[in-house]
């Protein structure tokens, strides 16, 4: 494993590994294929880039896969596609989803290979590319073969046949065609079981002319393995028909183009089905003596299955040569082989589901962590936005608190704080810059209310608070100490300047154009006038005796006839 600390640099090496892993898989050299693709998985971990890191292990398990670690590369695949986006590489997924069918397949896994299939022809559909739209419907077609679902089988693989003839695509239409003939052959044999003899002929008939295209098609492809697998097919077809003699040729024909290419796995299957030759021919000692050769051939742990056929086969041989010692020797070798695969499928069955629980485990952690971040973010959210509203909230009531609602002035509870407060520290007093209070009252407020209608003493109110606030400097305060009655605090201003303000407020309400608020009443007008009381506040004497004074002062306005300014010292 290359260790590099830099993420960076990481990361340029991973994708490095995994163009060359990549150019590995297309000239078939899955020994160094797979090195590059670990190498380049290795390389995606350390750099934290979990979209490389799933190209790295597709491609690693397609390579497993063609290197013969069928339960190693379906446990990588299986992580990769977990780990790849729904929507991404569709040309890679689809791949990749193919081979772990393939995969499942090999594995006697017939319902976790059919449902790969299945989304491996999803994947492939939806990147649009006609090869591996009819590899996935072969892939299901193989799948429902297993399943022993002939119909359905029959179904992809004729429409993979048809798509890729009308693409011209032959590698595809030699697939179809292999698959259909498996297809077929299966169905024969069933039916022969069932002693149906000629429905299972008509089938082998049928398979016989799609192997005979297949035949054709691998010929004229150039390329010695399918020219080969073309071949095998067709021989196999002729024995299932009892043209022996021919399959004969067939076997002997590929047998020599397979020993000479070493195609291993190729060359001991076709011992065996040379021998089946051999034994439907009669030739009975020819048959075992090769099937004995082949014995010696295989390895028992590369391909069990056909060292378990040869037993089989050997066995049948010897009881049709009436030797039973022989045959009971094989047979019980044969039942041996038999004990140890059922056992071994269990384990691997127990692995692979082990590792899909895993594999889901994880993703439902990953997906709950997710979850969970979510509904925190969405909980942190929820509380600022309670927070804001209760802030919101909390500042409207208070400038309800201390605002009057109709004149937006302050409120008499508003003054009183802001009164007591400002007497308290008495700063201006202290600095010997004295004080003035006025109360401004409205005259016959009252009849204005009666004549004019409610809503007009408002509007008549809310435009003496204006006026008013106007009217006055910043320093000064004004407000609203209910009903028709205001209270002004003129800081900085000594009683007789503070006389000509009271006297300057009390002209711009009596001057104000009323008439423009309301039409006039029974022949009347609108008029506003007020009466107001000042005084002087004594240094260190408090609010409530000064407003008392002023309050006098007021009721002197009144008796004296009103729309006038009282002073008192
Ligand atoms: P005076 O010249 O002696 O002050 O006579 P007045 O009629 O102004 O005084 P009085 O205290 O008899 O009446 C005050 C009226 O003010 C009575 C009340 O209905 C009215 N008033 C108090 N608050 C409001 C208000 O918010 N809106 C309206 N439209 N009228 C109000
Ligand atoms: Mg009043
Ligand atoms: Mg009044």
């Amino acid at each position: 494993m290359v260790v590099v600390t830099d993420p960076q640099q990481s990361l340029t090496a991973a994708q490095a590994a995994l163009a060359q892993a990549l150019r590995c898989h297309e000239v078939s050299d899955h020994q160094a294929g797979q090195a590059a693709a670990q190498q380049a998985l290795d390389l995606a971990q350390q750099a934290q880039a979990p979209e490389l890191q799933a190209q790295a292990g597709a491609v690693l398990a397609l390579h497993l896969h063609r290197n013969g670690e069928v339960e190693a590369a379906l446990a990588q695949g299986q992580q990769a596609l977990n780990l790849m986006p729904e929507h991404g590489d569709g040309g890679l997924r689809a791949r990749l989803l193919s081979t772990l069918a393939l995969s499942c397949d090999q594995l006697e896994l017939p319902v976790d290979a059919l449902d790969y299939a299945l989304a491996a022809l999803d994947c492939a559909r939806s990147a649009g590319e006609v090869g591996p739209v009819c590899m996935a419907m072969c892939r299901v077609a193989t799948a429902y073969v297993r399943m022993a679902n002939p119909a359905r089988a029959d179904t992809f693989a004729q429409q993979a046949l048809e798509l890729a003839r009308l693409h011209r695509d032959e590698e595809q239409m030699f697939r179809a065609l292999n698959t259909l003939v498996d297809s077929k052959l299966e169905q024969g044999d069933a039916l022969a079981q069932n002693g149906e003899q000629e429905p299972a002929r008509q089938c082998f008939v049928q398979a016989l002319a799609l192997a005979d295209e297949a035949l054709t098609l691998g010929g004229r492809s150039g390329e010695l393995y399918r020219a080969n697998v073309g071949r095998i097919n067709h021989a196999v077809v002729l024995l299932k028909l009892g043209r022996a003699e021919q399959a004969l040729a067939g076997f002997d024909q590929a047998l020599a183009v397979a020993q000479a290419h070493g195609f291993e796995l190729m060359t001991s299957a076709l011992f065996d089905m040379r021998a089946q030759a051999l034994m439907q021919l009669n030739r009975l000692p020819e048959a075992i003596e090769l099937m004995e050769q082949a014995l010696t051939l295989i390895d028992v742990n590369e391909d069990p299955g056909a060292f378990e056929q040869l037993h089989e086969h050997l066995y049948e041989a010897h009881k049709l040569q009436g030797d039973l010692a022989q045959a009971l020797l094989h047979h019980e070798r044969l039942r041996e082989l038999e004990r140890q695969r059922f056992s071994q499928r269990e384990s691997t069955h127990l692995r692979v589901l082990l590792t899909k629980a895993e594999l889901e485990r994880s993703r439902l952690t990953a997906e709950r962590a997710e979850m969970e971040a979510q509904i925190q973010r969405l909980r942190a959210f929820e509380l600022q936005v309670e927070r804001d509203a209760l802030a919101a909230q909390a500042h409207e009531l208070g400038r309800h608190a201390a605002e009057d609602a109709l004149t937006g002035l302050p409120n008499r509870r508003a003054m009183d704080l802001q009164l007591a407060t400002l007497f308290a520290l008495d700063e201006d007093q202290a600095s010997a810059a004295p004080w003035s209070l006025a109360v401004l009252d409205l005259d016959y407020f009252k009849h204005i209310n009666d004549r004019f209608g409610h809503a007009v003493g408002d509007d008549v109110l809310r435009a003496v608070g204006s006026l008013l606030s106007h009217g006055l400097r910043p320093p000064d305060v004004v407000g609203r100490m209910g009903g028709e009655e205001f209270l002004i605090l003129l800081r900085n201003t000594p009683l007789e300047q503070a006389l000509p303000v009271c006297e300057r407020l009390r002209q711009l309400i009596e001057s104000h154009d009323w008439a423009a608020l309301a039409p006039e009443v029974g022949g009347l007008k609108l008029r506003v006038t007020a009466s107001l009381g000042v005084c002087r506040v004594m240094p260190g004497e408090d609010m409530r005796s000064a407003l008392e004074r002023a309050d006098n002062a007021m009721y002197r306005a009144k008796q004296s006839g009103r729309n006038r300014v009282v002073a008192q010292a």
